[in-house]
């Protein structure tokens, strides 16, 4: 394993990290289990959210007993501080611990970012409890550029979260800028929400990026943790260039990066969203999670006029619509 300086945070993280999503899928005493199996590979960094259900509480039962060994990161949707304070409280509760090294505002959009820092945001909450030593550093976690964009901009984010696999490297240019500011870049979906599996060519092409401090793959067993982290330190090497390009090219026509270039759509549906649920969906194993938060979207895929403006916007040349019907009904059968 290798570890890397996130950002100025002062933490020390292994450059593969542990993506606490898929842990929903197994229970407490297996998450256990595969913390054994982190600390025998060398994982330090963990990292979850308020939003995944459970998973804050089983890593706060595998970490029993060994905290020092582990660096705890997670995030909360709350915007107001008042909110926020209550999340943060809670992530102590859950984690069983007293202190929690990096505490991030989890993807807002430019307006909730707005909210955040206002003088009752979110941003407020984060400060005391830094200020009393109940978190540490302070990130954000983005879908989008421009929220890429405004953080690198804002002198309170120690760390950014952003998509980025062989296949969504559109944030390549802001990871450059999170180096040169000292901004810890913490690199989420390297497999491209699931969409890939060879490790060698996921992790290997981002790790070969100085910008990425930590690439956080969602593991849920034993062997994936072996195999993800059997492959840092990585030279990519010209063979895995090619199988890269391939495999880029392979799922380029169906595959998308969440830039959210074809926004604002006509009838108000949050393109990049259905096709991020539908990946939790179809290739998580993360069925009822991914159906319940796309029906909870308050304007849903089939409310799409077919006007075709998104597809003239996407750089990617997706069959928008065709796919928006492909995912509705998908997510519309019985489960
Ligand atoms: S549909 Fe196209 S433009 Fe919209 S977020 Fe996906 S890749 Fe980007
Ligand atoms: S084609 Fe459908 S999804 Fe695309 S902008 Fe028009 S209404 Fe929205």
């Amino acid at each position: 394993m290798e570890y890397v300086q996130l950002g100025k945070t002062g933490l020390c993280v292994s450059r593969v990290g542990f993506g606490g999503i898929p842990i929903q899928r197994i229970d407490a005493a297996r998450t256990v289990s595969l913390f054994d199996t982190l600390i025998e590979c060398g994982v330090n960094y963990i990292d979850t959210a308020r939003g995944y259900t459970v998973s804050e509480e089983y890593i706060g039962q595998a970490i029993k007993g060994r905290r020092d060994k582990f660096i705890l990161a997670t995030k909360s949707m709350a915007r107001t501080d008042e909110a926020m304070a209550l999340d943060i409280e809670t992530s102590l509760k859950n984690l069983g611990t007293d202190h929690i090294e990096l505490y991030q505002v989890h993807n807002p959009s430019l307006e909730q970012l707005n909210t955040v820092i206002s003088p009752n945001g979110a941003l407020k909450a984060l400060l005391k409890a830094k200020a009393e030593g109940k978190i540490g550093a302070i990130g954000l976690t983005a879908h989008s550029l421009e929220v890429f964009e405004a953080a690198l901009e804002c002198d309170w984010v120690e760390t950014i979260m952003f998509p980025y696999s062989i296949v969504e490297t559109h944030g390549e240019t802001l990871i450059a800028g999170c180096r040169e500011k000292g901004i810890g870049f913490i690199a989420m979906k390297p497999f491209a929400g699931g969409a890939l599996d060879d490790a060698d060519i996921a992790l290997g092409y981002i790790l070969n990026n100085p910008g990425v401090s930590v690439a956080i793959p969602g593991m849920y067993s034993p062997d994936e943790v072996r195999k993800n982290t059997s492959v840092c330190p990585h030279e990519f090497s010209p063979s895995e260039t090619e199988r890269m390009l391939k495999l880029r090219e392979e799922l380029g026509t169906t595959f998308c990066r969440r830039c959210g270039y074809c926004l604002p759509c006509t009838a108000g549906i949050a393109i990049p969203n259905v096709f991020t649920f539908s990946a939790y969906f179809e290739r998580y194993g993360l069925e009822d999670w991914g159906r319940s938060r796309y029906l909870s979207m308050s304007v849903q895929a089939d409310a799409c006029i077919s006007c075709g403006v998104c597809e003239t916007r996407c750089p990617y040349n997706l069959p928008i619509r065709a796919l928006l019907k492909e995912k509705h009904s998908a997510f519309s059968k019985d489960s």
